[in-house]
């Protein structure tokens, strides 16, 4: 499938009628072979396709570990200020935005890069860093985008299973590391199981790991965690250390449509990040919002405390059903249904819930489920109760 799908499917039809000598195969020698096997991202079901597809009006969607409540006012305020200027390009360098995360983080301002979402600098890094031979290490099942980016770059990845069902094995992934290895990416918390790797464990990968291996922090949760032994990875990254911290305003910021995310590089890889980012990565709404939103700490802390709340709710619902789930510190929850993941989707898609069916994410009977607020929660117990039959 994947590209050849999209050929037959979108350009064999407009080509044909051009009446152009072109086929299928043409088309396949044309793209770049090692991007073939490459199988896209699926996104969480979008509420509209639902509302269209079942004509189910009142839709709720817990699948995209979006943050329900929205971007503070004053971020809302400033983007429509911002609005009518947006016939100018934006700051190619983003220097507020990059100056106020510099400030805040303690670091310089060329330590700091921003983009199109963490998924662009992952993008950007993989692109940077590796080539054909190298290797990536990562946890697997973690964040699909880390392969993506990889195959992208036509690069090799090394998958080491989860500890325990659902944990990273630390010891495992340092065992893993051959000459090939380039870089490690550690997922904490980890998506789609919520879990952390500790303190300890991150103690021990950078006490292990070479020096011209790079390990990649992507803590996209950050906000939310609670656990007091969760690691402190900026600490590594202003003593020097081979370490890379990407961070986003897409979940506890509330600004995922947008598309901002931010990351910590040494210096000189910062320099080759510029080289191969877009002059323009950040656009000029989301410069904006992302420099009102840094400001909005008590926001942000509402957010996360609501979240809390919101998973004791899932928690204790769960629990009065005998349902299996993976304490999570995140704001989503990888819950174990015992069955088919794809036809409780599906019911549960009937009944106007949009969850994450882990099919696809490497748990073919579990669901994951964004923590969203008190009602939106209950509908989804209520309705995972009835599809369940518990
Ligand atoms: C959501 C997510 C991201 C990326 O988010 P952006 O919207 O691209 O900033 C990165 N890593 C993980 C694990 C995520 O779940």
């Amino acid at each position: 499938m994947g590209l050849s799908f999209l050929v037959v499917k979108y350009l064999r039809p407009t080509l044909f009628k051009a009446g152009k000598g072109f086929s299928i195969l043409d088309i396949e020698k044309l793209a770049n072979e090692h991007l073939l096997p490459i199988k896209p991202y699926i996104p969480g079901k979008p509420v509209e396709e639902v509302q269209r597809e079942l004509g189910i009006d009142d839709v709720v969607k817990m699948a995209s570990n979006e943050n329900i409540f929205g971007p503070s006012p004053k971020v809302v305020e400033a983007i429509c200020k911002a609005a009518s200027a947006v016939n100018f390009y934006p700051d190619g360098g983003s220097y507020y935005l990059r100056t106020a995360i510099a400030e805040k983080f303690g670091v310089k301002f060329e330590n700091v890069m921003v983009g199109s979402g963490v998924d662009e600098l992952l993008r950007i890094l993989c692109v940077s860093v590796l080539g054909p031979g190298d290797e990536i290490i990562f946890a697997d099942p973690s964040f699909v985008m880390y392969g993506i980016s990889a195959m992208v770059a036509n690069a090799g990845m090394v998958k080491v299973p989860l500890r325990d069902g659902y944990y990273h094995d630390i010891p495992a992934m340092i065992d893993s590391i051959t000459d090939r290895t380039k870089m490690i990416f550690v997922c904490n918390p980890n998506n789609p199981t919520g879990t952390i790797v500790k303190k300890d464990e991150i103690d021990l990968l950078m006490e292990k790991v070479p020096e011209n291996v790079l390990v990649v922090m992507d803590e996209a949760y950050y906000e939310y965690v609670q656990d007091p032994d969760y690691p402190q990875t900026m600490e590594y990254f202003k003593q020097g250390k081979n370490i890379v911290v990407f961070r986003t305003f897409s979940k506890a910021y509330g600004l995922a449509g947008l598309r901002v995310g931010y990351g910590f590089v040494e210096e000189k890889l910062g320099e080759v990040f510029h080289r191969v980012r877009n002059p323009f990565n950040v656009n000029l709404l989301a410069q904006t919002a992302a420099l009102v939103a840094l400001e909005e700490q008590e926001n942000v802390r509402r957010v996360v405390d609501s979240t809390v709340a919101g998973k004791e709710q899932i928690y204790a619902g769960l629990d009065a059903m005998g349902i299996r789930y993976v304490p999570t510190e995140a704001n989503f929850i990888l819950i174990d249904c015992e069955t088919e993941s794809v036809p409780v989707f599906e019911a549960l898609l009937r009944k106007g819930v949009i969850v994450r069916p882990g099919q696809f994410l490497g748990f073919p009977t579990c669901i994951r489920v964004s923590i969203c607020l008190e009602k939106e929660n209950e509908r989804f117990l209520v309705a995972l109760k009835e599809v369940l039959g518990k």
